[in-house]
C-alpha cells in the first residue's frame, strides 16, 4: 500500500488526469529497497514552489522514489503510439514513467512532474519499468545543460538510486529520474487516437495541448491547424538549435517527438566532437536515420505524422483537409531555414541580413567538415578571435584546420562581411560568446562520469560536470580539461538507448 508523505508539499493541479480514461492507466509508482538521493536540483526545485529541504528529508526521498505519494498527487501512465524508425506501433504508452501531477511554478507556467524509472505501469509490455543508473545521470547532465544552453528541453529535478539491480545484458545498479516538462504529449499521442478513428478524443487533445501551449489557438477559426503550425515552428526553431550546439538526438521517433517543442527523451543523444554532418552515434540507428544533418528532414518526417492524424480536424473535406496540413507542414522548409540562418549568423557574429550568409555559413561548415575541426572548440576560438583583426590570431584559429589555407579563404570572407557591420570588435566578441559556448557534454565526460558513478561510487565526477555546465558561456579556467575534445582512446563512437 502507498503511503502518503504529507510531510512534502507539491500544489498539484492534474489536468491530464481529467481527461477521459481512455487517456492514460491509472498506477501507482513500484517501491524500491533502499533509495538515496543522487542528485536535487534546487534552483528548478525553487521555480517549481517546492521546497529542497523537505525534498531532501526522508519523506521527500520516498517521494523522489516513488516510495511514497505526494497529497494532490494521481499518478498516472500516458497512453501513446509512435512511429519507431519509420514503422508505427499502435500501442507504446509510459512503460516506465509515471506521472505524479502537474504543478504551476513560480513562473505562472505549469509542468509535468514525472518519475521515469518508476517501475511497471499497464504500458510495459515486456519490460521491467526501470531505469539503470548510467541512463539516469546522462539524462540529468545532458538534459540541464541544454537548459543552460538555451535550448528548450524537459528537466531534471531529481536522480535517486533505488539500491535495486536491474538487469540488462548484465546487472546494474537501478535509479529514478524526476523529469519536469511542459507536457509529455507527443506526436505518438495524437496517433493513438487517430489510429483509433477516435475523433472526440482528438479533439479533446487538441484543445488540452492549446490550453497548455498555445492559449491564442483556441480563438482559431481552425484549432487542429493552429496547432498544427504552432507545433512545425516550435520543431523548426528546436532542430536549429540543436545543430547550434552539434547536437544529435539520436532517436527521434514521433512518440518522443514533444508537442511542447521540449527536446524530449535523452536515450543514445550525443554532441559533436569534430564537424560532420553524417555523424550518428546510436548503436540502433545503423542505417544514419536520425543522424547530424537528417535532424531538420526527419523533424518535418515526424510533424507529418501530427498532420495526418490531425486530418480528421482539420476538415471534414478530405481533399481540402490534406491541402491545408501540406501546406502549413510545407512550411516547416521555410521556418527552419530561417531559424537556422538566424542561428548561424549569430554564432558568427553577424546582426544585420543579407542575402549570402546563408552561404557563407555552409561554406564554412563544409571546410570544418572536410577538416575534421572540433565544433564548440572552433566556434569559441572564433568569438575570441573576433576581438583582433590581426593575422597572428587569425592563426590561432586557423590550426584547427588540417588545411589552414582553407579557413584563411573563408575568413577573408568573413571579414569583409563584418565590415559592413556597424558593432565594435569587442560587442561583436562578446556577443559571440553569449551563443558559442565554452562548454558542452563532451561524450567522453559523460561516460567517465557515469563510470566512477558505477565503479567507484564516486559522484564527485558527475557534480563537477553538472555544475560546469550550469554555465556553459562563462569560461571557467579551473575547469578547461572539461571543455577539451577527447584523446584518442577516449573518443564515443557508440551510444545506447537507456533501456
Ligand atoms: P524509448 O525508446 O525510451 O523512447 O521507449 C520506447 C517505449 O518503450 C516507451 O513506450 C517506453 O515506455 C518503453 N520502455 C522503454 N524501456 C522500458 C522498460 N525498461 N520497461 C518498460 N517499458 C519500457
Ligand atoms: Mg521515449
Amino acid at each position: 500500500m502507498m503511503r502518503y508523505a504529507s510531510a512534502v508539499v507539491f500544489s498539484f493541479d492534474n489536468s491530464y488526469a481529467r481527461l477521459p480514461d481512455r487517456f492514460y492507466a491509472r498506477t501507482s509508482p513500484t517501491a524500491v529497497r533502499k533509495p538515496w538521493l543522487l542528485a536535487l536540483n534546487e534552483p528548478l526545485a525553487a521555480l517549481l514552489g517546492l521546497d529542497a529541504t523537505e525534498l531532501r528529508s526522508d519523506a521527500g526521498v520516498a517521494v523522489l522514489a516513488g516510495n511514497a505519494i505526494a497529497e494532490g498527487s494521481d499518478p498516472i501512465a500516458l497512453a501513446y503510439a509512435g512511429h519507431q524508425f519509420g514503422g508505427f506501433v499502435g500501442q507504446l504508452g509510459d512503460g516506465r514513467a509515471v506521472l505524479l501531477g502537474e504543478v504551476v511554478g513560480k513562473d505562472g507556467k505549469r509542468r509535468d512532474i514525472q518519475l521515469k524509472g518508476s517501475g511497471p505501469t499497464p504500458f510495459s509490455r515486456c519490460g521491467d519499468g526501470r531505469a539503470a543508473l548510467g541512463p539516469v545521470l546522462r539524462e540529468y547532465i545532458v538534459s540541464e545543460a541544454m537548459f543552460a544552453l538555451g535550448i528548450p528541453t524537459t528537466r531534471a529535478l531529481a536522480a535517486v538510486a533505488t539500491g535495486e539491480p536491474v538487469l540488462r545484458e548484465s546487472p546494474l545498479p537501478g535509479a529514478v529520474i524526476t523529469r519536469v516538462a511542459a507536457s509529455h504529449m507527443r506526436v505518438g499521442t495524437f496517433e493513438y487516437f487517430a489510429a483509433r478513428e477516435d475523433v472526440d478524443a482528438l479533439t479533446m487533445l487538441t484543445e488540452h495541448a492549446l490550453e497548455r501551449h498555445f492559449p491564442e489557438g483556441l480563438a482559431a477559426p481552425n484549432r487542429a491547424l493552429a496547432l498544427l503550425d504552432h507545433v512545425v515552428g516550435a520543431h523548426a526553431s528546436l532542430v536549429a538549435k540543436w545543430l547550434g550546439v552539434g547536437f544529435v538526438h539520436g532517436v527521434m521517433n514521433t512518440d518522443n517527438t514533444s508537442i511542447s517543442g521540449e527536446t524530449l527523451d535523452y536515450g543514445p543523444c550525443a554532441f559533436l566532437d569534430e564537424y560532420d554532418p553524417r555523424k550518428k552515434f546510436s548503436s540502433i540507428d545503423t542505417a544514419g536515420r536520425y543522424a547530424f544533418m537528417n535532424q531538420p528532414g526527419m523533424a518535418k518526417w515526424n510533424l507529418a505524422r501530427l498532420a495526418e492524424a490531425l486530418l480528421p480536424l482539420i476538415s471534414k473535406e478530405e481533399e481540402e483537409a490534406a491541402r491545408l496540413a501540406t501546406d502549413h507542414l510545407n512550411a516547416f522548409d521555410g521556418r527552419f531555414e530561417m531559424a537556422f540562418g538566424d542561428m548561424m549568423r549569430k554564432k558568427l557574429g553577424i546582426v544585420t541580413e543579407a542575402p549570402g550568409d546563408l552561404d557563407l555559413a555552409t561554406d564554412l561548415l563544409r571546410r570544418m567538415a572536410s577538416s575534421q575541426v572540433d565544433f564548440t572548440i572552433f566556434f569559441r576560438a572564433l568569438s575570441n578571435g573576433a576581438q583582433q583583426a590581426n593575422a597572428a590570431e587569425r592563426g590561432g584559429v586557423s590550426s584547427l584546420f588540417e588545411d589552414p589555407g582553407a579557413f584563411h579563404e573563408w575568413a577573408e570572407r568573413w571579414r569583409a562581411r563584418l565590415a559592413e557591420e556597424g558593432s565594435s570588435p569587442e560587442a561583436r566578441a562578446e556577443a559571440m560568446r553569449a551563443v558559442n559556448p565554452a562548454f558542452i557534454p563532451r561524450n567522453h565526460r559523460i561516460e567517465q562520469a557515469i563510470a566512477a558513478a558505477i565503479e567507484q561510487s564516486d559522484l564527485e565526477p558527475f557534480h563537477t560536470l553538472a555544475h560546469v555546465l550550469a554555465r556553459p558561456f562563462d569560461d571557467q579556467p579551473e575547469a578547461s580539461h572539461l571543455a577539451d575534445p577527447p584523446a584518442p582512446n577516449e573518443r564515443v563512437t557508440r551510444t545506447f538507448c537507456g533501456t
